[in-house]
């Protein structure tokens, strides 16, 4: 039975029989029984479907994996114990030692370094290109062994909005999928595969979850993305696996679920990234009302901008969902219901010698209602300094390439009522100079 997108949010994953739990249970075992050791061969050898150990499989985890496949429109879907882990799986599972990368510059800065120093240290190089790249320049940057593209639909904390299209359209050109971080986003307000994206990832430790109680990640394959039509670039999903006794992804488990098999029986295998069924509860629990609490997100968030942009101590605002915004057209375009809750924005006393750095502390030590954290997009509203923080091993050069001034505050802007939210930010701006 199909359901629309918010139905979804609240029941898809874990439909009941009779007189079982309402709820989804927390299956929490690390360990599944079997009456023979037949059973259990069929099991390791991957030709029969059954719970093997949690690190591969578990009832709760893989319930929450399909919701989150339901709401993205995706084939097979796969939990794992964060974002970066998401990151990395996706990546990994179809590019190793020797391979190359197209990535657009403006990322998360864990993706940042997890990408430009440790992966790089593991033999897989990436190109980073400019979030307003031509169609030209994203051709430009394709080498003979580049595997896939990558970009955020939202970027955190740039928030410029990445042309899904284009990216999609480019990427199919010289046969590799595209890969879309849609963590800011989410599904509710986008759906990447409805615009070319191949796979989709999250870290769920935001909206999803949008508590600040568990860090996670989801991977969702479109199923689209035909491996077999460029099966010489892709080998560890089109020829036989030796560790599993010659399973060949593609053939097995068919275009849409190869993919995310692979990931989850070679890498959570051998990784061991795995949620813990609790988590996966809480996610739950949390995606349950993500239809909900999105829109109010960007309704508070618009009035947040419109205000800070109205306001004669604030030198810049950028948020996609605000006119005049340099990616107002794209966000049109990709996000016309809503962008994010998150906005960014400088000060005009932070024009000093040191970017705007010390004006950023200053103002924000302030704040009462918003609170310091690192974490952003959750139903509280909070607001980090990224050159101080998340940023700071960053150079200026490359925090200027990542679309992150020094005097750049994030502002997540949460679900409470936005008089408060904005009667704090009068409060502390009355304090610069
Ligand atoms: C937070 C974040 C990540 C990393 O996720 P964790 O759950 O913190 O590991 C990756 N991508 C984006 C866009 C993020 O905001």
């Amino acid at each position: 039975m199909d359901y629309q997108l918010d139905t979804n949010c609240v029941q898809a994953g874990y439909t009941p029989k009779n007189g079982e739990p309402r709820i989804l249970p927390i299956v929490q075992s690390t360990t599944y029984k079997y009456d023979t050791s037949e059973d259990m061969a069929k099991l390791f050898d991957l030709t029969s479907d059954g719970y093997l150990y949690t690190r591969i499989s578990n009832p709760t985890n893989d319930a929450v994996a399909k919701k989150i496949c339901a709401l993205e429109g995706g084939t097979a879907a796969m939990l794992l114990s964060s974002g970066q882990a998401a990151a990395f799986f996706s990546i990994f599972n179809i590019a190793s030692c020797g391979d190359h990368i197209v990535c657009c510059a403006t990322i998360y800065g864990g993706s940042f370094n997890l990408f430009s120093v440790t992966m790089k240290r593991m033999g897989v190089e990436f190109t980073f290109v400019p979030p307003g790249a031509s169609e030209k320049e994203l051709h430009a940057a394709f080498r003979r062994n580049t595997k896939a593209m990558y970009g955020e639909t939202i970027a955190n904390p740039a928030l410029t909005v990445l042309d899904i299209e284009l990216y999609a359209k480019v990427a199919h050109e010289h046969g590799v999928p595209l890969i879309v971080d849609n963590t800011f986003a989410t599904p509710i307000n986008c759906r990447p595969f409805e615009w070319g994206a191949d796979i989709v990832l999250h870290s769920t430790s935001k909206y999803m979850d949008g508590h600040a109680s568990v860090i996670g990640g989801a991977i969702v394959d479109s199923g689209n993305f035909n491996w077999d039509a460029y099966a010489d670039k892709y080998p560890g999903l089109t020829t036989p696996d030796a560790s599993y006794h010659g399973v060949v992804y593609t053939r097995d488990f068919g275009q849409g679920g190869a993919y995310i098999t692979k990931a989850t029986v070679q890498l959570m295998r051998d990784f061991g990234s795995v949620p813990s069924p609790h988590s996966s509860f809480l996610l739950n629990l949390g995606l349950e009302s993500l239809h909900v609490r999105v829109p109010r997100h960007c309704a508070n968030a618009l009035k947040t901008a419109e205000y800070l942009k109205g306001h004669d101590k604030v030198a810049w605002v950028q948020y996609c969902s605000l006119p005049g915004d340099k990616y107002y057209e794209l966000a049109q375009k990709y996000l016309p219901n809503g962008s994010c809750g998150v906005i960014s924005f400088g000060l005009k006393s932070g024009a000093s010698s040191d970017g705007g750095r010390a004006a950023a502390e200053a103002f924000m030590k302030e704040l009462k209602l918003i609170s310091i954290v690192t974490h952003v997009a959750d139903a509280r509203t909070c607001i980090l300094h990224p050159a101080s923080a998340t940023h700071r091993q960053l150079s200026d050069d490359q925090l200027a390439a990542a679309g992150v001034s020094p005097d750049l505050m994030r502002l997540s802007v949460g679900i409470e009522d936005v008089s408060d939210i904005l009667a704090d930010l009068e409060n502390a701006l009355k304090t610069v100079r």
